[in-house]
């Protein structure tokens, strides 16, 4: 078994919580909320904001920041929106992933990939809302017809 994941730093939170962003992660109650409203959490039950934040006030540095699941997180803020504690936990992750970058987990280039993949996910979903627009008359308008019509739209796309 890796031994490595069970180190505990104590100073871990204090580091967090010094990072811009990172400051309100002392008050979390593990109340579950934003694990709840996250919409990663919902396609990938291995994505938890409750269990990160749990992971670092515990002092589990290395499991966390060398933690693929760090970059799953698509940054809607819908967790600080409802956080009753006001955690901010979409920023907490922003300096969890400049923290694993600069602590060598993960390569700068890899941050400015993520970046970028988020831009074109961005772009993405605004033609994947053109398509269902423009298939908003017909009948079929189950998943699967919605899913077709996408695919059709995707096939047209130059690349
Ligand atoms: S909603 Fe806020 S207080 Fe509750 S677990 Fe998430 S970060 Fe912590
Ligand atoms: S900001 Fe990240 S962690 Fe928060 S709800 Fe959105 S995807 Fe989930």
């Amino acid at each position: 078994m890796a031994n490595e994941n069970r180190a505990v730093d104590h100073n871990f939170k204090y580091d967090v919580a010094a990072q811009p962003g990172g400051e309100q992660i002392k008050f979390c109650f593990s109340c579950g909320t934003c694990t709840a409203g996250c919409p990663v959490t919902e396609v990938d039950p291995r994505y938890s904001p409750r269990r990160i934040i749990r992971q670092v006030l515990l002092g589990q540095r290395e499991r966390v920041l060398s933690n693929p699941l760090l970059w799953f997180c698509e940054t809607c803020y819908a967790c600080s929106a409802y956080c009753p504690q006001n955690v901010k936990f979409g920023d907490v992750m922003r300096a969890l992933r400049e923290m694993a970058v600069a602590e060598g987990y993960f390569q700068p280039e890899f941050l400015q990939r993520v970046r970028n993949v988020d831009r074109l996910s961005h772009a993405i979903r605004l033609e994947l809302i053109q398509a269902a627009l423009e298939t908003r008359d017909q009948s079929d308008m189950s998943l699967e017809g919605v899913a077709a019509a996408v695919a059709q739209k995707i096939k047209e796309w130059k690349v």
